[in-house]
């Protein structure tokens, strides 16, 4: 469930955080480290299909994930 009062940081391009790829981002991963984030914060880390499995339980195994939003929610930065 979204937590209306948490803050996605706004993203840039829709490209997979996954290492080394490039393919477009289908999901957003929202977390938080609760040792250097406020609570409502939440960084984002963007997701094609393929690494949605590997990104998700890697934040979960650190108990970081809150979580998973079809890019389209997200806010982007400004573009010019
Ligand atoms: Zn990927």
């Amino acid at each position: 469930m979204v937590n209306l009062f948490a803050t996605p940081d706004p993203v840039d391009e829709l490209i997979c955080s996954g290492k080394g790829c490039r393919a477009e981002a289908q999901w957003g991963l929202l977390w938080n480290n609760p040792k250097i984030h406020t609570p409502e914060r939440r960084k984002v880390w963007l997701s094609c299909d393929e690494h949605l499995a590997h990104l998700k339980e890697f934040l979960n195994l650190r108990g970081f994930l809150k979580d998973v939003v079809p890019v389209d929610v997200l806010e982007k930065r400004d573009e010019l």
